[in-house]
């Protein structure tokens, strides 16, 4: 393993003995899921969806009129897709908790683990940095990751390349849409890929 982290040319570059490391079902890739934008899509145009976000009823709906109302915008099939993907489940969501309580349910997910988020440091150099972005490779702490999220930019991509020692994947996805077929194309592609780094 390198000891230090240091510039590579891609962030898909790994260390030599990494296919070892995810043989294991414990140590497939982390998929750090958003819920505002990546589940619950918002933002479409009237030209988009003359008709808005679809939405939809599962038997998990709660009974209390309290509810969010954005929570009907989950579709429950990206449940089962979200479970068969080789990766291990984590809220990355300003959901919290709530994201096992009200979203999970409704998808058919289990308990997942939620990231948690510390305070964002007051002398961050780069203000283009998403503040989901230093915790989130902390969490993953040089375990290969995705990151689905419908706020990333550029400056996340460029600034995990030398911070994070694995691969990763950082997929930003279309609020208006949300999660695509062609987003669990990718995510599964580059998962099968880490077998053959
Ligand atoms: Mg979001």
């Amino acid at each position: 393993m390198p000891t230090a982290p240091s510039p590579r040319p891609t962030a898909w570059r790994a260390p030599t003995d990494y296919r070892a490391a995810v043989t294991s079902p414990s140590q497939r890739p982390l998929l750090f899921l958003d819920v505002d934008g990546p589940l619950i899509p918002f933002g479409a145009t009237k030209e988009q969806l003359p008709e808005g976000h679809p939405t939809y009823r599962t038997d998990a709906e709660p009974s209390s009129s309290d509810a969010n109302p954005l929570l009907a915008r989950l579709d429950p099939a990206l449940g089962p897709l979200l479970a068969a993907l080789p990766y291990e489940l984590v809220w990355a969501t300003t959901w919290m908790g709530d994201a096992n309580e009200c979203v999970a349910p409704r998808l058919g997910l289990p308990q997942l683990p939620v990231l948690d988020w510390p305070d964002p440091p007051d002398d961050d150099e780069s203000g283009a940095l998403h503040w989901k972005t230093r915790p989130l490779l902390a969490w993953a702490a040089g375990r290969p990751f995705a990151w689905v999220d419908d706020e990333i930019t550029d400056a996340d991509r460029a600034w995990v390349v030398p911070h994070h020692l694995g691969p990763c994947l950082l997929q930003r996805i279309d609020p208006s849409l949300g999660l695509q077929p062609n987003d669990f194309t990718t995510l599964s592609a580059w998962a099968a890929a880490l077998d053959v780094l």
